[in-house]
């Protein structure tokens, strides 16, 4: 599982929507996140690709990976 970082919620990379930014793959549970993201991609990715992790600011929740 991994985090959708416009919204904050757990998806499922196997069904989720992706986008590509900057090298790193982002993963929306909903077209309507993917816009958004697209919209401002700094805003969502910016934090977590300055800090070397995938995860925005304010996600305190760390996936288990399976
Ligand atoms: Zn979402």
């Amino acid at each position: 599982m991994t985090i959708d970082p416009v919204c904050g919620k757990e998806v499922n990379p196997e069904n989720a929507l992706s986008e590509n930014f900057e090298g790193h793959d982002f993963f929306f549970c909903t077209e309507k996140c993917r816009d958004e993201f697209n919209r401002h991609p700094d805003r969502y990715a910016g934090e977590g690709l300055r800090a070397g992790v995938q995860y925005p600011m304010g996600v305190s929740k760390v996936p288990i990976p399976e």
